[in-house]
Order: C-alpha cells, then structure tokens, then sequence
C-alpha cells in the first residue's frame, strides 16, 4: 500500500509543486477547497464585511467632495452595504463554500463601483475630473482579499475595469485626453493588484500541496513502521504492542488466547540450493497461505528471518492446534515455481501454546512456544507441537 502513495500521490504532487503554477491536481480539488475553509472561511467572513463597511465610510468623502449628490450617496450606499452585508452573513450560516467567499467583495465592488461611477456622474461638483481617480481603489480592493482561487479573481476584475472604463468615459465626456491619464493611472494598479491576488493564491495552493506532501511521508512512515518490508504483513514491533492490548482484552473478557510460532523447515538449504531470492519468494508465500487460514481477528507477523508469529483471541490450545495443523498442512502443498526448476516444496514447524494471561507475560507466551517449536524440530519438522 506504501508504496501506491510512494509512486501515485506523491509524484502528483511533487509535479504540481515544482511549476511555476503550483495548480491543484484535479483530483485534489474538493480537499483543497476544504482545507482553505477550515483555515480561511472565517477570515474572509471579516474581511468581507470590513471591505463592505469601508465602501459605507467612503460617502463620507462623497459628502464633502461631490456635496451635491452627498446625501444620495449615503442612502444608496448605506442601503447597498446593508444588502452585501445580509446576503455576506446569510451566505456564512447557509452555505458556508469558501470559493464563493473568496469572491463576495470583488462580486459586490462590481455592483458597488457601477453605483458609485452612476453617483459621481449625477454631480456637477467641479471636483469631479480628480474624484475620479479614487476609484483606483476598488480594484485594490477586490483583489486585496482574495485567497483560494486566482481564475475567477481575475474574471471580477475583468469585469470591474470594464465598469470602471466605461464609467469614466461617460464622466469625461468621451474626452481621450483624459481618458487615457486615467487609464495611465489605473492599468498598474490593475497590475499590482493581480500580482497581489495572484501570490495570495500560489501562496495557498503551495501551503496545501505541501501538507498534503508531509501527510503522505507521515503515512508513509507510519506503514513503514509497523509493515515487514518483504512480506507486506506487520512486523515484529507492531505485533508486540498489538499483541499486549490483545491479551489485555481478553484477560478482561476472560476469553482463552492462544500463540503459535512457525519456522520454515531447512530454510538455509533451500537459499544454498535455489539462491535467496527463491528464499524470499517462500516467505512471500507463507505469508500469503497464512492470511488465508488464519482469521480476521487474528494477529499475524513476521517474528524475524525465517519465522514467523500469530496470536488467536479467543481461541482455545486444542483449537489453536487444529488451526495450525491446517496452516502446516496448507503450506507443505503449495509450492513455489523456480525458473528452471518447476515447483518447490517447503514445510514448516509450529510450537502451539495457551496463553495464561493471569500468570504470564507475552515473553513468557512467546518461550512456551518456542519451547514447542524446538520440539517439533527435534521430532523430524513438519510437525505441530503443543506447549502443554
Ligand atoms: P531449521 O529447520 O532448523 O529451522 O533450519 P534452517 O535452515 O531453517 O535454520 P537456520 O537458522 O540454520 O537458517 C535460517 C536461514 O534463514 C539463515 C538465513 O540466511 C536465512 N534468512 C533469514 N532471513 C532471510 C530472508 O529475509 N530472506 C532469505 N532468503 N533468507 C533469510
Ligand atoms: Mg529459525
Ligand atoms: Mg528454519
């Protein structure tokens, strides 16, 4: 399994980390949708709601600067952010996306700035050809907040430059002179801007890819810290610490617990006579015939080399031999095919014990059963050796 996330996901996302992009791999979209919630939708629930308020305070300069149209402004503005503001805070109990907050002010500054432009050409105030240059601040502050995706960003700023072209061009009366010193000043604010909401989100993104890195290594460790790299099957650490909370259990439940321990039979001759990759190809398929008798409560694992380990809960000594006789058998018919040689044969010993949490320790579980496994040795091998 380690190593799917080894060849996959992590070549995935180390592509996507190394362009210039850092673009979210397709498959990982909805987790990098919700990962940017958990960490930003808050966030932009307040900024929101303070980008909204602050476009409320400008009539404040509307009423001294264009004095004419002051008390317009306020009311139109006022009822404007109370709307964005509702629909802002109806949107954050009811559909808390946060692809959708990321563009709530650059969507209400459309609406906004064609207010505004509608405003300030209803005045004849003479301050009119300079008001129009704070204008520059809406795109500011559409692209100031965004935070999860650049495309729809630059889509709202598209939008609010048309806005913005098409409202200035009426206030100075087609006159091109004035247009284009307008345009002069506000095509590098556009371009600032978008750089500014362009690293926002390459700065999200490479966050995520990142996490997303170290939890696939974490994953990975973790596999590798309780996984016998040959067989696949857990190693003998984790079978201890699983092995300990088993027995734990069921001397609460009082349940009996029984240990086999096997070892391959002349393993040594078969590396001499078929090299160690024959050797490994064994282990390989003892582990398999293994996962196909024992059941799936059972713990089962490599102990080391040549031998390996198994604990059945709530399984009786007699049982546990049955159990194992099964195991013995299963393995002594199925062979490995060596190239060259056809099919190899190859049997175990296992050493049977009972459990007896109330007196031992898995330790002492474990010299039982070796106790039995030496037996069934000294017997000929193939054998099954109880402990008692
Ligand atoms: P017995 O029937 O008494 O168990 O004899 P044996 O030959 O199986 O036992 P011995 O302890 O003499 O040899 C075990 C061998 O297992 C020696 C070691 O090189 C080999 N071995 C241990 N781990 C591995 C492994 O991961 N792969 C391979 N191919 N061989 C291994
Ligand atoms: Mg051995
Ligand atoms: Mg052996």
């Amino acid at each position: 399994m380690y190593q799917e996330y080894e060849q996959e996901s992590r070549l995935i996302i180390r592509k996507a980390l190394k362009t210039m992009l850092a673009r979210i791999p397709q498959q990982y979209h909805h987790e990098y949708l919700e990962y940017q919630k958990d960490l930003k939708l808050k966030y932009l629930l307040h900024i929101n709601l303070i980008g909204q308020f602050a476009y409320a305070l400008y009539s404040i300069a509307d009423w001294f600067v264009i004095s004419d149209v002051g008390l317009t402004a306020v009311l139109y503005k006022s009822i404007y952010t109370l709307f964005a503001s509702v629909t802002t805070l109806y949107l954050y109990k009811y559909y808390r996306k946060v692809e959708v907050f990321d563009l709530i002010l650059p969507c209400s500054i459309i609406g906004a700035s064609a207010l505004w432009f509608y405003l300030v050409n209803l005045s004849a105030s003479p301050n009119v050809p300079i008001y129009i240059y704070s204008s520059l601040v809406f795109i500011v502050l559409a692209n100031l907040c965004i935070q999860v995706r650049f495309m729809p960003a630059l889509i709202t700023s598209f939008l609010i430059t048309i806005v913005s072209f098409v409202g200035v061009y009426h206030i100075v009366d087609g006159v091109v002179g004035q247009f284009i010193l307008y345009l002069l000043s506000y095509i590098p604010v556009l371009i600032f801007s978008l750089v500014m909401s362009w690293g926002s989100t390459y700065k999200s993104r490479s966050i995520f890819l990142h996490h997303k890195l170290d939890s696939f290594n974490r994953q990975i460790l973790e596999i590798m810290a309780h996984t016998d790299m040959l067989t696949g099957i857990d190693n003998r650490r984790y079978f201890e610490r699983r092995a300990k909370n088993a027995i734990e259990e069921n001397s609460i439940t009082e349940k009996p617990i029984s240990l086999l321990i096997f070892d391959v039979d002349h393993f040594k001759s078969i590396n001499d006579n078929y090299g160690h990759d024959v050797g490994d190809g064994v282990l390989k398929k003892i582990s398999d015939v293994c996962k196909t008798v024992l059941r799936k409560g059972d713990l089962f694992a490599r102990y080391g080399g040549e031998e390996f380990i198994a604990l059945l809960p709530n399984t009786k000594e007699s049982n546990a031999f049955l159990i194992a006789e099964r195991l013995r058998q299963k393995i002594e018919h199925t062979p490995i095919i060596v190239h060259g040689h056809g099919p190899v044969y190859f049997t175990v010993s296992v050493g049977v014990t009972i459990v007896d949490y109330h007196k031992n320790t898995l330790d002492d579980a474990i010299k039982q059963a070796d106790i039995a496994l030496y037996s069934a040795k000294s017997a000929g091998r193939n054998l099954v050796m109880k402990a008692s």
